[in-house]
């Protein structure tokens, strides 16, 4: 399909209906299934979260290519994201109709051995105010960037199966909010004046009324920080529920607030998550594309790399091509996360380089701001640079493209070649004993894990 085939107009403004564990069965689409597919969702289901919308399943996915269908196997739930034994575990208790209780204990049970905190997610990253004030909504890892999680958006229009946040969404990780969450931000902006960019996250801050986001955008525009900068949106909202910006009741307002933060003369860089360039084909999307950029936000792309969804260097290739067209910036390409259902999703260090530098010799430079393919791992953001042979021993070349020491950035370090790690941790250094940066960490970091996964 060609860009300008698919045209959006006002008529076309639906209302958001999420389907679930609880009621994906009545789907038309489904009903045509068989009912040993219908029951693998099910157990799936019970075990890690499962939301879907009438957007993606009438417009992205193509019924008449499941099970292969990228945006299917990106929102349903598939057989092989659980392992065998989970899956047959879950399959039996489901089958000899056990009680919800203990559905859940055992749903709980298989999750703890899903690797729900990678890196102590949870506690290495808590910020403090001077005061001493624990501020558990937000998470300051790198020096200018810091990320606020608002608490009204703790979901997503649609949840990927891939998902990293993925224990948020089952209730196993109950975050702590304060009441004054906004002011606290402002708090912490003024005593850390080496933050110069605020990303709001989630979940998907997007599913935030408008009124909701505006009072959090408007307690920071009033506060008048000079080291403020940039405010982030991180959001999938573009890709599972466009009519966000374009049709839904606080739409207008969305924009109107978007227009504020440009207006007082900061940077409002819209963090957009594609997968896929399907999600880029709708009318739909291509308006809500336009106008958020008409607000004066950039609006810069993001991915992880996934098996059985993205793994296909021609499709990155046409995604970035698209998106340079549609006036969107390439940004990242991520190595998928060690957690929940890696094992199905996860694509080796060295496979994933291979995908990315095919996909990136195709586009011109204007595609090429894309950084990748990126760990975010323990130390920081490492990407794999490459692969090369030096004195005849072949090596992975890496770089810090964030570093929990900001003097570890853009440094290079090498691993010895290895065509099945898929993480960092998996590495062996090339030619010294430990990676340069693995001592200062664990002094930094003592007690925490010896090189920790991602957070
Ligand atoms: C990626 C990331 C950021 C932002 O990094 P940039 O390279 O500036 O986009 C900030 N905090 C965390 C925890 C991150 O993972
Ligand atoms: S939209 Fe983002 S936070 Fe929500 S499920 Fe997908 S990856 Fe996770």
């Amino acid at each position: 399909m060609t860009l300008q085939e698919s045209v959006w107009s006002e008529t076309e403004s639906p209302r958001i209906q999420s389907y679930t564990l609880t009621n994906f069965r009545n789907l038309p689409q489904i009903q045509k299934l068989s009912e040993e597919q219908q029951f693998e969702m099910e157990v799936v289901a019970n075990v890690l979260p499962f939301k879907a919308n009438n957007y993606v399943i009438e417009q992205l996915i193509d019924w008449n290519n499941i099970p292969n269908d990228p945006i299917f196997v990106l929102t349903f739930p598939q057989k092989e994201m659980l392992l065998p034994p989970h899956y047959e575990q879950m399959a039996s208790a489901l089958k000899s109709g056990a009680d919800k209780k203990a559905i859940q204990e055992l749903a709980n049970e298989i999750r703890l051995q899903l690797n729900p905190h990678p890196a102590g997610q949870l506690e290495l990253n808590v910020p403090t105010l001077k005061d001493g004030t624990k501020l558990y909504g937000m998470q300051h890892k790198y020096n200018e960037t810091c990320l606020f999680f608002p608490s009204q958006s703790q979901t997503c229009h649609a949840y990927c199966t891939f998902c990293f946040r993925w224990p948020q969404f089952v209730g196993m990780d109950e975050m702590k909010f304060a009441m004054n969450e906004g002011e606290q931000l402002v708090q912490y902006l003024r005593e850390h004046q080496e933050i110069s960019d605020v990303l709001f996250t989630g979940g998907d801050p997007m599913i935030m009324k408008a009124k909701m986001f505006r009072t959090y955008i408007d307690t920071l525009l009033e506060a008048d920080l000079p080291n403020l900068k940039t405010i982030r949106i991180g959001t999938k909202a573009l890709a599972y529920w466009p009519y966000k910006f374009l049709t839904d009741d606080d739409a207008d307002e969305t924009l109107a607030t978007f227009e504020e933060v440009t207006n007082k003369g900061l940077h409002l860089a819209f963090m957009a998550h594609f997968n896929h360039h399907k999600e880029l084909s709708t009318g739909a999307v291509k308006a809500a594309i336009k106008r958020v950029r008409e607000t004066g936000s950039e609006i810069r792309t993001q991915s992880p790399l996934l098996a059985h969804i993205n793994d296909d260097a021609d499709m990155w290739a046409e995604m970035w091509r698209q998106q340079v067209q549609l006036g969107c910036i390439p940004y990242y390409m991520f190595v998928v996360r060690d957690t929940g259902a890696q094992h199905y999703f996860g694509i080796p260090l060295v496979k994933a380089h291979e995908i990315f530098r095919n996909a990136y010799k195709q586009v011109s430079g204007l595609g090429r701001t894309v950084k990748g393919p990126s760990m975010s791992a323990t130390p920081g953001k490492v990407l794999v640079d490459g692969v090369a042979t030096i004195n005849g021993k072949k090596i992975i070349v890496l770089k810090f493209l964030q570093g929990r020491n900001p003097d570890w950035v853009s440094k290079s370090f090498f691993a010895e070649f290895d065509e099945s790690a898929i993480w960092l941790d998996d590495l062996k250094p090339a030619f010294e004993e430990k990676f340069f940066f693995e001592d200062e960490l664990e002094q930094k970091y003592s007690g925490a894990r010896k090189l920790e996964k991602s957070s």
